[in-house]
């Protein structure tokens, strides 16, 4: 596995001719969630190369930036024993050196859901990966329906950029007692930890309910709004959405998808799933 730190050794990294090159931006901390998109990637593509990055402009002034968690050896170490071809590690310094002004930017979709409580986050992801696309120049790029919004505002992105890469979106990781694999659910305590559940229960609850018949986009929200609060999170969103335009639905299609965002103490955690079979 080869670690590639610099702008110019990512640059002038020449692949095998004709290989099929799958990509997997991560921030670290990897967990199965991550790996399973290495997964995907080395199925279907000649070269994996994962990037390793806490990419600062995606983060707001009072969030977790620096107290995200961050583990390089054992991410190194388990990248390696998967047998990934190449990690690129970069610095703020390389990639946000002094005087840098560029930005992209996805209008409107960027703005919704978590946009409305992150203003400045998207803008960051997208800078960021399409920096990161332009460096690395894959074919594929593997990313989890877990971020479901990020997923939606990069294929925008990429399409209207005219970028020739292939966005593969991958199911959501869960814990054995349904929480979503996530770098952030280190923070919770026990007591946080167990309230958490409260998120993928909301959402089985949903999707029983629209198995049972429920086409109401407003009684499947109430539902799983009671849940969420019983169980004493404190709800920043929950919405019923187009899984491509990401705008309100009243009744519920075979494309609506349930987004929720809540917090636990201090920890913010998003979730989501298709509503209908
Ligand atoms: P992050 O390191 O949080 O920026 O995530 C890097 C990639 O891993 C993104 O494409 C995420 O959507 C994906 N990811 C994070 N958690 C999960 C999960 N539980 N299941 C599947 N993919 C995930």
């Amino acid at each position: 596995m080869q670690v590639i730190t610099s702008i110019d050794a990512m640059q002038s990294l020449r692949y095998p001719q004709g290989a099929q090159i799958g990509f997997v931006p991560t921030m670290g901390y990897l967990h199965e969630g991550h790996l399973s998109l290495v997964e995907a990637s080395q199925e279907e593509c000649s070269k994996t190369i994962v990037s390793i990055y806490v990419n600062p402009s995606q983060f707001g002034p009072n969030e977790d930036l620096t107290s995200y968690p961050r583990d390089t050896e054992r991410d190194l170490a388990l990248l390696e024993s998967m047998g990934v071809n190449y990690v690129f590690m970069p610095t703020d310094a390389i990639m946000y050196p002094c005087g840098y002004k560029t930005w992209v930017e996805v209008l409107e979709l960027s703005k919704i859901l978590c946009g409305e409580s992150r203003p400045e986050h998207f803008k960051g992801v997208c800078t960021i990966v399409l920096k990161l696309i332009n460096l690395v120049r894959p074919n594929r790029m593997y990313m989890g329906e877990k971020d479901f919004q990020q997923l939606t505002i990069l294929k925008k992105m990429l399409q209207d950029l005219n970028l020739p890469v292939e966005i593969i979106a991958c199911p959501i990781v869960r814990e054995q007692d349904g929480l979503a694999k996530s770098s952030r659910n280190v923070y919770l305590n026990s007591f946080q930890r167990q309230q958490a559940l409260c998120l993928s229960l909301a959402l089985s609850q949903a999707q029983d309910a629209v198995q049972s018949g429920e086409v109401d986009a407003s009684i499947v929200i109430q539902k799983a709004t009671d849940t969420l609060q019983n169980a004493g999170a404190m709800l920043d969103y929950i919405r019923v959405v187009d899984c491509e335009t990401l705008t309100d639905q009243i009744l519920i299609t075979k494309h609506s998808r349930m987004l929720i965002a809540a917090y636990f103490g201090k920890t913010r955690l998003i979730d989501n799933a298709l509503l209908k079979a």
